[in-house]
């Protein structure tokens, strides 16, 4: 085909999203189908979606009901990684069998969600001791629940009820403090943390500080700490609603730190956090209380050409950048390496024709993700996807979809590189 005047680019890889998953008294929006096919939409041909640990029950479960909601759905290839909710000795074995056997070699815990997702510090201590012998990963969701939870109880007491008080219930210190806390236990447990969705520069700078130590510590942002912020809260009536997420947006300003921290590697990459809730019936179980509010918001189809509007055309990273932090570094830290985030011989011909020129005018009218809105509703960003491919076949050809469903393969995948 004819790219002249195109760029021919690695296929986005977007490790962090969650498809449907249930959450909140709800389920994530978008399936494995819809989910995968917006994400091919916007130039990303891999996820790495986040399989969850039953309550009270094993890792081995967990893993297969991911797979089956992935299995036969998925338009583009796709791995999964772990969340531990309880860490047993039968799940500490899990661990080394996912690592070393299934091709799941990373595993995500939480300081944050109490009675949901939360583990004590000394199982966050011993998975990652773990973790440390089998040659996986530890990524850390860093904020502290238990103090947040007293926050948010103050506020519901004081009647402050709506939207905005979700993110002024979780300041940045706890993510900072959080993050402190985690990348401790690493260091001494001896295995590399990654640090997901980093919102705040003062989360960035324990992170900086730990890498110039020389620990294997790394973060992700994602765009949504990038382009929004705080004042998105305060939008009319109910609509701050849209950006609930955790960590929430940050203040105005904070976005100038982590592009710092992308252009010099203190960030690693941008994934997205995917996790969509509709406006209507599913963020309004909160419209009483902002605590009941599905945490979580779109963005894996419009990672790309944001980051190329907000990033490459405004000098902000150049081109090699744009692809490290949007495909490559995210196929070398969990494992996925060459075979994807590269274009050479041997390797997947996950490619995309990406038009510096191509405009779009983001709206929930016009995008493909299963949800009733668009955090970026009537922004236009240049720069897209005209040709998208997945391991040689097209799939996406300018708004057209040339793709299967079912095309998507599960991809096992090899030992984490910690050097990043
Ligand atoms: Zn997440």
């Amino acid at each position: 085909m004819d790219a002249s005047g195109q760029y021919v680019i690695p296929g986005g890889i977007d490790p962090h999203t969650h498809l449907d998953m249930p959450f909140g008294g709800t389920s994530s929006s978008d399936d494995f189908e819809t989910g995968t096919r917006a994400a091919a939409f916007g130039g990303t041909t891999c996820i790495v979606d986040f399989a969850i640990q039953p309550s009270q029950g094993s890792l081995r479960q967990g893993l297969d009901q991911w797979h089956q909601k992935a299995e036969g759905k998925a338009c583009i290839d796709y791995g999964f990684h772990m969340i531990v909710r309880e860490v047993t000795p039968s799940s500490l074995g899990e661990m080394d069998r996912l690592a070393r056997v299934d091709g799941v070699p990373s595993f995500k815990l939480f300081t944050a969600y109490p009675g949901v997702f939360m583990v004590d510090d000394a199982s966050i201590f011993r998975a990652m001791q773990r973790t440390g012998e089998n040659g996986g990963l530890i990524c850390m969701h860093a904020e502290n629940g238990p103090v947040i939870d007293v926050l948010v109880e103050q506020a519901l007491a004081a009647g402050n009820t709506s939207p905005r008080y979700h993110a002024l219930t979780r300041p940045v210190r706890l993510e900072a403090e959080a993050t402190n806390r985690v990348i401790a236990f690493a260091e001494v447990a001896r295995v590399p943390v990654y640090i997901v969705h980093l919102s705040a520069k003062e989360a960035l700078w324990e992170v900086r500080q730990a890498r110039d130590r020389g620990v294997s510590a790394m973060a992700e942002t994602c765009p949504q700490y990038l382009f929004l912020s705080y004042e998105n809260y305060e939008e009319p009536g109910f609509e701050g609603a849209k950006y609930v997420m955790s960590p929430p947006l940050r203040a105005k300003g904070n976005e100038d730190a982590l592009w710092a921290g992308l252009k010099q590697d203190h960030l690693a990459l941008v994934s997205t956090d995917h996790c969509p809730f509709c406006l209507k019936e599913q963020k309004e179980l909160g419209k009483a209380s902002f605590a009941k509010i599905p945490n979580g918001a779109p963005g894996i189809e419009q990672r790309m050409s944001l980051l190329w509007d907000g990033g490459v055309r405004t000098g902000r990273i150049d081109i090699n950048r744009y692809v490290e932090i949007t495909s490559t570094a995210a196929a070398k830290i969990f494992g996925l390496y060459p075979r994807k985030g590269t274009i050479a011989p041997g390797s997947d011909a996950d490619l995309v024709v990406f038009d510096p020129r191509r405009e779009i005018r983001w709206s929930a009218k016009t995008h493909h993700m299963r949800v009733d809105y668009n955090p970026y509703e009537g922004r236009v960003t240049r720069g897209a996807p005209t040709h998208v491919f997945s391991r040689g076949a097209l799939i996406v050809e300018g708004d057209q979809w040339r793709g299967k469903t079912g095309h998507g393969r599960f991809i096992k995948r090899g030992s984490i590189a910690t050097g990043s």
